[in-house]
């Protein structure tokens, strides 16, 4: 029966998101033909102008790849290899692509909290995640700042967190020093298509997919921010303590001797 429901809620989704995806999708292809056929003009006389003209056309068909692959994402979940993944490590794996993504002009600096808690997650779509969050926060600084990715452990108390449960948590805070956001902003970040991001530049698909993984664990994201002080978002993610129990390494391994 829930997995009916969970189903119907995809199907929804899924409805929600064709609609404005095609739009979207031409968008860039019609950058990338009109970039090749520019190229095409003056690829004879002015080899120089054709290759500007074919980078622009890269640049679009690499936007439209990526647009694919975030809606394959809602869509394949089967393809999805969930696995006990320690919080610490998620962040220092993937520090210089998220450094690179950034540019020189944003201070990146990352903290780790979480006493060696796991998460369970397909790695890939947790690392797209973290990263969606922190291209957002790079956005709302326009490139120029201080961005903290915060690792951290949280045991709550019902009703401490919204859509949280009692438990134990593990926690990955974005923090920017961005323009922030206004309430009727928040109000519809998680909305598919929702994006206040010039065309071509926003999916306004980031926030809605990490809002539909953050569910599917069972988790809750948290956004605490003000325009002109910058914002946190918060991902509570269930600790993965199943894991430590079943892992026989884990389970049989003596205690430490005491210093
Ligand atoms: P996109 O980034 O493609 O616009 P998202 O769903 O990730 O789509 O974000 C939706 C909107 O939420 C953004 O267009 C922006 O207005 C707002 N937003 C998201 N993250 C931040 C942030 N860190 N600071 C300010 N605004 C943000």
């Amino acid at each position: 029966q829930e997995a009916k429901l969970r189903q119907v809620q995809k199907m929804d989704a899924v409805g929600q998101l064709t609609g404005g995806i095609a739009h979207d999708f031409n968008n860039m292809l019609a950058v990338v033909l009109g970039g090749l056929e520019l190229a095409r003009r003056s690829v004879a006389h002015d080899p120089s102008t054709a290759t500007r003209h074919i980078d622009n056309a890269t640049d679009g068909a690499n936007r439209a790849a990526a647009l694919t692959r975030r809606l394959l994402a809602f869509s394949r979940e089967d393809s999805l290899k969930p696995e006990p993944i320690p919080a610490a490590q998620l962040v220092s794996g993937m520090s210089e692509l998220i450094d690179r993504t950034l540019g020189d002009a944003i201070t990146v600096v990352t903290h780790d909290t979480s006493s060696g808690w796991r998460v369970r997650a397909d790695r890939v779509q947790l690392e797209n995640a973290v990263l969606n969050l922190a291209v957002n926060a790079r956005d709302a600084m326009n490139g120029r700042g201080r961005l903290v990715i915060a690792t951290g452990a949280a045991t709550l108390d019902e009703h401490q967190v919204d859509h949280c449960s009692a438990g134990d948590y593990v926690t990955i805070a974005v923090t920017d020093t961005g323009t922030g956001m206004t309430p009727e902003v928040v109000e519809r970040v998680y909305e598919p298509f929702f994006t206040t991001k010039e065309a071509g530049k926003g999916t306004g698909l980031g926030l809605s997919q990490i809002f539909a993984l953050v569910r599917q664990l069972h988790g809750a994201i948290a956004i605490d921010t003000a325009p002109g002080r910058g914002t946190t978002v918060t991902l509570y993610l269930p600790r993965d303590d199943l894991a430590a129990q079943a892992d026989p390494a884990v389970a049989t391994a003596p205690a430490p001797a005491p210093p």
